[in-house]
This record gives C-alpha cells, sequence and structure tokens, in this order.
C-alpha cells in the first residue's frame, strides 16, 4: 500500500495563491516577504506581532496594472488581513484577522469586515516542513 504524503503550504502562501487566481494572475509570482525572523522582522520595521512572525503572510509583488485587481480580489475574499502599497509595487496578504490597510480603493473601503461567511481558521500551529517549504520558495512560487 502506497502512502502520499504533503507538505501544506504556509498559511501566508495559501493565501496568496488563492488571491492569484481569483486575480488572473498566471505564471511565476514573486514573494518579496514570506516567513520573517524576529530579527529581520525587526530590521524592516515590521509590526512587533506581523503575521511575517508566523509564516501567516506574504508580500506578493504585482505588475502596476495588476494591482487593483490583485487587492480588489484580496479584500474580496475576506479572509484575512490585506495591506494594498500601490506606490511600492506589493500587496500583503495575512491569514490572520480580516482587516485592511495602505491604497484600499474607496469603493472598496466599505467592504464588511466580516464578509464571506464563516471563515475558515487556518492553523497556525508550528509547523517545521511549511516553514522549511516557505523558506525555500521564499522569492517564487508556482
Ligand atoms: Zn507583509
Amino acid at each position: 500500500m502506497r502512502r502520499t504524503i504533503r507538505a501544506s503550504p504556509a498559511p501566508g502562501m495559501t493565501a496568496a495563491a488563492e488571491v492569484a487566481q481569483r486575480a488572473g494572475l498566471t505564471g511565476e509570482i514573486t514573494i518579496l516577504s514570506g516567513y520573517r525572523t524576529p530579527e529581520t522582522n525587526y530590521a524592516v520595521h515590521g509590526a512587533g506581532d506581523s503575521q511575517h512572525l508566523r509564516a501567516g503572510a506574504v508580500d506578493v509583488m504585482v505588475a502596476p496594472d495588476r494591482i487593483a485587481a490583485f487587492g480588489e480580489q484580496a479584500l474580496r475574499l475576506g479572509r484575512g488581513g490585506v495591506g494594498i502599497y500601490g506606490s511600492r509595487g506589493f500587496v500583503h496578504v495575512d491569514s490572520g484577522p480580516v482587516r485592511r490597510w495602505g491604497d484600499v480603493p474607496a469603493e472598496l473601503q466599505s467592504l464588511p469586515i466580516a464578509a464571506g461567511g464563516p471563515r475558515r481558521r487556518l492553523d497556525l500551529t508550528f509547523d517545521p516542513v511549511s516553514r522549511l517549504a516557505e523558506a525555500w520558495a521564499k522569492t517564487r512560487i508556482r
């Protein structure tokens, strides 16, 4: 009998991949930042309780002409935090509480925070396999 064991992706990666799919982004996605050690998070002036510290967040580089669509899909997904950094060309997506910041378009400011029905709680318990996978995949995922 054969068994297939799969490493589950880090929750931030899962959220980013789902948003990318909904936004119609195909091909490679460039991840600017995924899991951060406390030292790295401090060096980049990350929030003290950043989801990046739990492998729960990714910053996805998005082309200028796609960033609005990507940000909108992330916000509509309503499954975690979304920070849109238009001038810096990336969108932060995480699996923490639903919230939004940055360059959120006016028409999306009023999206209900708890939209989307029952929220899937992602398991943030320490998983060395997914941490390792994220470390290896920190520059690009397919
Ligand atoms: Zn981030």
